[in-house]
Order: structure tokens, then sequence, then C-alpha cells
């Protein structure tokens, strides 16, 4: 089935060795590589490069459904683990949609059981409801929806490393992944040679673990006190009180915690609320004591803090993915992301790679999905179905559709 898919794997590689080559990392000697095969059983590591060139052309040999490199820099790259001597590592972010809560997962997500084939929408239960087993076989697919919900982490997670971190623009690039969300890379002689602890600190303050109010300052006993222009959190909250009284509804605000006079009392004086933060940079309410606006304020932390997988960031022997490859479960490409063009920015256009040419697939079923400008599907046993290239492969990486008298 997805013999199609190498093939046309294969001849991207090809293109990229004979055209614009695929990037070599920074510091490409010292970087491990690593290739997952098609037929998914084989990872080739420990893999290392001397040059752009040799990359390149191994890429077009191997035609990897997945490509690596490790975010550290090793001594010797291409020896064991234990032997590898470690240099140093970039700082390394992960946003995917399987860690956000969209509304969208619920629609277009499933998972069924590996042990009693007992099914779900949405993301997979920690254990099956029915026979108590752990192991599932989950289908993940992606719309402009939780595209977007990723993006927005991003955004944020990008505002905090230049804000309360200062890192430089020319420190930090970003990423479409290829399929559900972005990576970010922080290269800087700063974070080199910090310890897997010391980038969970880093991790803690950006999803804003364990945020104490008192350590911020942002109560002084009835009162919040918070202006815009603070640095970082303090500022982030007053940013975060600003958006909660604009737009925050009821029912919000009592799953926040708060009884539903209090949250009544906001609903009810917003306007007035609003306009005296801005201008005083203070807020004290009879009616709302202190524990209130702890409540108030977590709920803003939990708005403005960034959905990162903590796990990526804090493992110093990380492979992650290569920017300009290919990514398996989709045949996009992962592609980089101005800092600037962020906003305007649409993955599912700047990470097709394939724009020509016609295919015929059978489909088995695949809910509806964009590709550039054009809708396609929802599908059910579509047989003979004649699709532009990249909707085509797509469908095959996904393991849903088949091609009909081409590659197979
Ligand atoms: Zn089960
Ligand atoms: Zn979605």
């Amino acid at each position: 089935m997805r013999n199609y898919a190498k093939h046309k794997f294969a001849e991207y590689y090809k293109m990229c060795l004979r055209g614009t080559q695929i990037e070599a990392p920074s510091h490409l000697k010292n970087r491990e590589f690593g290739f997952l095969a098609f037929d998914k059983t084989s990872m080739f590591r420990h893999k290392g490069f001397e040059t752009e060139e040799a990359l390149n052309r191994s890429l077009s040999v191997v035609a990897p459904s997945d490509a690596y490199y490790s975010s550290a820099f090793y001594e010797h790259p291409e020896a064991d683990m234990s032997k590898k001597d470690w240099l140093g590592a970039d700082l390394v972010f992960d946003i995917d949609a399987d860690h956000i809560p969209t509304p969208c997962g619920k629609i277009h997500d499933s998972w069924a059981c590996n042990n009693c084939n007992f099914e779900g929408k949405g993301p997979p239960p920690e254990r099956c409801p029915k026979c108590g087993k752990e192991k599932f076989n989950s289908k993940a697919w992606m719309c402009d929806t939780c595209l977007e919900f990723a993006k927005a982490e991003t955004i944020k997670l990008v505002d905090m490393l230049m804000q309360d971190f200062g890192f430089s623009e020319s420190e930090i690039k970003a990423y479409f992944s290829g399929n559900r969300g972005y990576h970010v890379h922080v290269e800087s002689k700063t974070v080199l040679s910090l310890d897997s602890m010391a980038r969970k600190e880093i991790v803690d303050h950006i999803i804003g673990l364990g945020f104490e109010t008192e350590f911020h300052k942002l109560t002084e006993g009835n009162r919040v006190v918070a202006r815009t222009e603070m640095p970082s959190w303090r500022g982030r909250i007053a940013k975060g009180l600003h958006l909660i009284l604009s737009r925050v509804t009821l029912e919000e605000l009592e799953a926040a915690g708060l009884k539903r006079g209090k949250a009544r009392y906001f609903d009810d004086n917003r306007k007035e609320l609003l306009s005296h933060l801005s201008d005083k940079g203070w807020l004290g309410i009879k009616e709302i004591g202190s524990e209130t606006w702890k409540r108030i304020i977590q709920l803003i932390v939990h708005q403005q803090s960034a959905k990162i997988d903590t796990v990526v960031t804090t493992d110093v022997n990380r492979l992650i993915r290569l920017p300009g490859s290919l990514h398996g479960k989709t045949g996009f490409m992962k592609v980089e992301v101005s800092l600037s063009g962020f906003e305007g920015f649409d993955p599912l256009k700047k990470g097709v790679v394939f724009k020509e040419g016609q295919v015929v697939v059978d489909i088995v079923e695949a809910p509806e999905f964009r590709i550039g400008e054009t809708q396609y599907g929802p599908f059910k046993r579509a047989l003979g179905a004649e699709l532009p290239t990249a909707a085509a492969l797509f469908l095959v990486c996904k393991g849903v559709a088949q091609v009909v008298n081409g590659h197979v």
C-alpha cells in the first residue's frame, strides 16, 4: 500500500540531490542522524555525515519515511550512545495537536482497544473502559482547527523565548512539522551546555507549572496588581486579565472554580472593571477576595502558557525531524516559518511538495481535509477517485487509500 509513498519520497529526495539540496543542520559533522525505513521495522540510527552532499545522497538512496537528526552535538556521532561524548545540544520544542485539547479531536480522531476492540472518539484514554488494557490503535487526523490551535501555542512560545528569555530572532527557528504541529529550535551558545534539569526549569516557566501568585507579587491584600507593560508573567497575567474581562464566558469562570455570584459580578461589570484596570493598573473589589483572584490568575496561566511536549525539550539526546524532509504520515515537508509571517502562514499550502499530476486511488474512508485551496472528502469506500498527487499521497501515507494501476 505504501510503495507509492516510498516511490514519491525517493523522487523528492533525488530531485533535492540534483537541485536545491536539503540544507544540512549547523555543526553537521557532530550530529547523529536517524532514518526510518518505509517498512517501519528498521530505524537506521547513529549515522553521521561529513558534507551536505553526502547527507542528500544518503536520503536519495534510502528514501526514508521519516528523517531525523540529533539536537545534540557529539564528538563521535556514529558511536554507540555511551561512547558518543556529548558536547552540547540545541534547545528544541515540539508543539503537537496531540497535546492540545481541541474541539475537533472529538470529530476526526478515534481509537480502538488492541485487546477487546472497544472504540471511542477523540484521543485514546489511559485505560480501556471495557477491559482495562492500555494499548490502543489510534487514528489522528488533522484539520484547520487543530493546526490553528497548534499555531497559537507556537506564537505564545516564541513570544516567551524572546520576551522572557531574551533570545534574538536570529537564534530562533520555527517550522511546520509536516503533520499536526510546529517545532521551534533555539540555537544559541547560552543553551548548549544546559543539562536536562536546567531545560526542565525553562519548560516549567513556559507551561506555568507551579505558578504562585505571591511570588510574582500579583496580589496585595484583596487587590490584583497587573500592568501589561510589566515583564514576563506579570505582564502576561495583565494581558490575560484584560482578555478575561473582555470576553470570557460565565461558564468558563465557573469552570475555573468561581462561585456563580462572583462569576456573575465579573460578567455584569466588565466595562467598568476593564477601564479601571487600564487606568490604574490594579483592581480591588469588595466582593472578590484573594482566593478568587488566585483562581482567576490560574485560569489566565492556563490560557497564556504554551502547551509544549515537555519530554522533547528536556531530552538532551533527542532526535528531531530534519527540516526539508518529508513526514511519513502525510507526505508534507517540514518547512520553516518566518517569525514575522507566522499569523498568515498556511501549513497546508507551504508544506505541499508535489504540485503536479493526478492519481487514481481507492479510498477506504477519510474525513474531510484541505490541501492548498481545495477541500476534499469526506470519503467512504470511494473506488477509482482521481485526486491531485499531494492529496492522493496524503491519503496513502495515512493508510486509508491505495493507488490504482500505478506503483503497487
Ligand atoms: Zn479493551
Ligand atoms: Zn482538527
